[in-house]
């Protein structure tokens, strides 16, 4: 398609009005040349759609560190071809993911979103998503570029990081993708070495776009333009979101002036009319079509393939003989399957693993809540309606919910005028299923009034804790009004705000009414759920982070389980010797109960499908396909690298290019477990590797009684260098069955950064392969 033809038809300022967003998600339309508006959306988890709330369910699949578990990039591309369906189908034509930052610290709060601690392996799973997703003719953007590894201060951090390190660490993973093909790419909010990345000509100029030759687009991170001519020189083609923002008319004047060439105006709008045309908003792109995929199956398979096998005494696991089943723990009744913050998306159905097990039938189920770490109350699990106000009281328009929650991001229902817009009032009706002191609540900012059978119990104003709006917002502060009901009795709650906030023009309704039964106190609690286990043949206990610890916008303090799930582990397996334990959280955990207990399963944040996928792995109806992708510590103390918070507005990644097991193995201190970790149902032998040129042969047997998986992992160590992972394959065998597989070297595997160029280190180097980076039986060499 000829670009520059249709860009002769725009005058300068429909060309920069293309350029900044026209509302929260989308760009300007612009019939008079064929193109239509696009439309982007998060998230890396499942796709969102423009609007931010359960009115537009999506399948939400298993994390991102879940994906990266996986270690299959045939299912990844898989996952982005589902991706892509899912886009379609809501209008989207690019999707606001992956997000291919690096774990660095375990502190990190997006660190469940993101895919590893190693390089190599962030690269591949990356563009193996990048491939499917866009084989489906759907853009990507992999974010956030670059070294946005941890939330603290995130919109003004300034990372401080070597050349070399930013080359070899750090840009490998973008460099993968950009080879793959990516049509996007998002850039980060923090600085590198003092120049904030939305403004970086050399490393979105330079590197992403002269250099590597990526000829996509480069959208901004939202609201992360803050400036007119050094943001609209520094590469970056699009200031999301919009319609308000620092270009407009002031980059209008800029290039009037010839302070910004209208050549680099120009750049940006034949990147967009590329990106529209690759995605079907502009001129209609041909794509062959595609069998549909069943996104509840992949979801099903994704969460089995990913859990991750940690400990299995006794071969425990699978589950053989058992009668009695107690499952226990707030996440076994309601899971948690995704993290915090922009990644999170609306499914239409959640299987808990109480769901899942009841419905698998093994064995019986009986449920205890052990205790419960979280530190906010669900929305009232009824349907409910949300009213949407004038300044008068008039009802301006009415809408069902699936619970007493309250979320429009960016854009209200299509029938509400938003101009007239005051008010919004949750209607919800709550029976008491026991008498006592049920638990209402408040999570949200702004002015509320919330009534109880018409009695008024709170008319005030509540405050954002903080000043990142994201977390504002997305964690808003909860109160709690306690009231004294009969069984049975029903009463109609209602929660009003008194004021709708909007954020450069979008409205921001996001808000929750809470509820809670009466429970037994805590000690009671953990008794009755240690109790229920020595009564049963296996105790089965669910532990995990909450919303408040695992998000966008902000880093953990610490690793440990929140609550006093801890305690809670080591009474019931104190009860009950068979005592599995599932770890439901995104990253990294404490587990000072792991030699108690006989079985640790980490799930992840399995996504709608967890509790099904449950099942079929504790039953051995799928082998837990999962080989960390992230080396476990014992104890944050003992983490080589944590460091996330600013000093003086920097953060200096002094550890270099040691992270994550490169800085273990130069460590004192162990583990819990390294990268590449994880137990499947069978066992295998490492008999041959043969080293040649640019690939490694490995040959294994699957030694143990039923067919399995294995992630053969290959390292290669430089002459008087230390192993990293250079290749691995999934391969698959039946009880006696060899398989041979051969993985290709990647060219920098035998490179370094010399300060101005990749150079090849020769040498004679080690190759080992393995089954983690602790565990590599084969030994071979190869000389560059
Ligand atoms: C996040 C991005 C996200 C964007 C739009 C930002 O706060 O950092 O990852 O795509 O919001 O939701």
């Amino acid at each position: 398609m000829d670009f520059d033809a249709l860009i002769n038809k725009l005058d300068l300022p429909t060309k920069i009005r293309l350029l900044t967003g026209a509302d929260m998600w989308s760009l300007t339309p612009l019939p008079e040349i064929g193109l239509d508006r696009l439309v982007m959306s998060d998230g890396p988890i499942g796709v969102r759609g423009e609007q931010w709330s359960s009115a537009d369910p999506s399948i939400a699949l298993p994390s991102p560190t879940a994906l990266a578990a996986t270690w299959d990039l045939n299912l990844v591309r898989q996952v982005g071809r589902l991706l892509a369906q899912e886009a379609r189908r809501k209008g989207v034509h690019v999707l606001l993911a992956p997000t291919i930052n690096l774990h660095r610290s375990p502190l990190g709060g997006r660190h469940f979103e993101c895919y590893s601690e190693d390089v190599h392996l962030t690269g591949e799973i990356g563009a193996a998503y990048v491939e499917g997703v866009q084989d489906g003719g759907v853009a990507t953007t992999p974010k956030h570029f670059v070294a946005n590894d941890f939330e603290t201060d995130r919109f003004t951090v300034n990372v401080k990081v070597t050349d070399k390190v930013l080359r070899e660490v750090y840009l490998r993973p973008f460099e993968r993708v950009v080879r793959a093909g990516a049509w996007g790419l998002m850039s980060a909010y923090n600085s590198v070495n003092g120049t904030t990345m939305t403004e970086h000509s050399d490393l979105v100029n330079g590197v992403l776009k002269d250099e590597w030759g990526f000829d996509g687009c480069v959208v901004s991170d939202w609201t992360a333009v803050r400036s007119t001519e050094a943001t609209a020189l520094g590469g970056t083609d699009v200031a999301m979101p919009g319609p308000h923002g620092p270009w407009g008319e002031k980059l209008e004047a800029a290039v009037r002036e010839g302070r910004v060439p209208e050549s680099a105006v120009d750049d940006k709008v034949r990147r967009i009319l590329r990106l529209a045309h690759r995605t079907g908003a502009l001129g209609g792109a041909e794509r062959a079509e595609q069998a549909e995929i069943d996104g509840i199956a992949l979801a099903r398979e994704v969460a089995a393939r990913s859990f991750t096998l940690l400990k299995n005494s006794g071969d425990l696991l699978p589950l053989t003989g058992v009668r009695t089943l107690a499952l226990i723990g707030s996440a076994a009744a309601e899971a948690r399957i995704m993290g915090g913050g922009s990644a999170q998306v609306f499914p239409d159905r959640v299987v808990s693993p109480l769901d899942g097990l009841r419905e698998y039938g093994g064995a019986e189920v009986r449920y205890a809540l052990g205790t419960d770490p979280r530190l906010k109350l669900a929305p009232i699990a009824e349907p409910a309606r949300a009213l949407f106000l004038d300044a008068s009281g008039e009802l301006l328009a009415e809408h069902e919910l699936p619970n007493s929650e309250a979320r429009w991001v960016g854009q209200a229902p299509a029938d509400v005028d938003v101009e007239r817009l005051a008010a919004v009032e949750i209607r919800a009706t709550c029976t008491a299923e026991v008498a006592g002191e049920h638990q209402f609540a408040i999570s949200g900012v702004g002015r509320f009034t919330l009534t109880v059978d018409g009695t008024t119990v709170f008319d005030d104003t509540i405050a954002p804790a903080g000043d990142d709006p994201a977390v504002a917002f997305l964690h808003a502060p909860e109160k709690r009004f306690p009231v004294t009901l009969a069984e049975g009795q029903r009463v109609e709650v209602t929660l009003r705000q008194h004021s709708v906030a909007s954020f450069n023009g979008m409205v921001l309704i996001m808000f929750v009414l809470g509820h809670a039964n009466p429970t037994l106190g805590e000690d009671e609690l953990l008794a009755e759920a240690a109790e229920l286990a020595a009564a049963s043949d296996v105790a089965v206990v669910v532990a995990s982070t909450t919303l408040e610890v695992e998000s966008e916008g902000f880093d953990r303090k610490s690793l440990a389980l929140p609550g006093r799930q801890d305690e809670l582990i080591s009474a019931v397996a104190r009860a009950n010797p068979r005592t599995v334990v599932v770890v439901n959280a995104g990253s990294p955990v404490e587990m000072p109960w792991l030699d108690e207990v006989a079985a640790v399963l980490l799930t992840w944040f399995p996504g709608q499908e967890a509790g099904g996928a449950l099942a079929d792995v504790l039953y051995g109806e799928a082998e837990p396909g999962g080989r960390l992708p992230t080396t476990w510590p014992v104890r944050l103390a003992d983490c080589p690298v944590v460091d996330v918070t600013p000093v003086d507005g920097a953060v200096p990644y002094e550890e270099g290019e040691y992270i994550g097991y490169r800085a273990w193995a130069r460590h004192a201190v162990p583990p819990a477990f390294w990268f590449g970790h994880g137990l499947g149902y069978t066992s295998w032998s490492y008999d041959a590797i043969d080293a040649g040129n640019g690939s490694v042969t490995v040959s294994v047997t699957n030694t143990g009684s039923r067919r399995g998986r294995e992630v053969v992992q290959v390292y290669l160590a430089a002459p008087g260098g230390d192993p990293r992972l250079a290749g691995f394959d999934v391969v698959e065998a039946g009880p006696g069955e060899s398989v041979v597989t051969t993985v290709f070297l990647p060219e920098r595997a035998v490179q370094e950064w010399d300060g101005s160029a990749w150079r090849a280190v020769p040498g004679e180097y080690t190759v080992t392969a393995g089954r983690s980076y602790a565990d590599r039986p084969l030994t071979a060499s190869l000389t560059v």
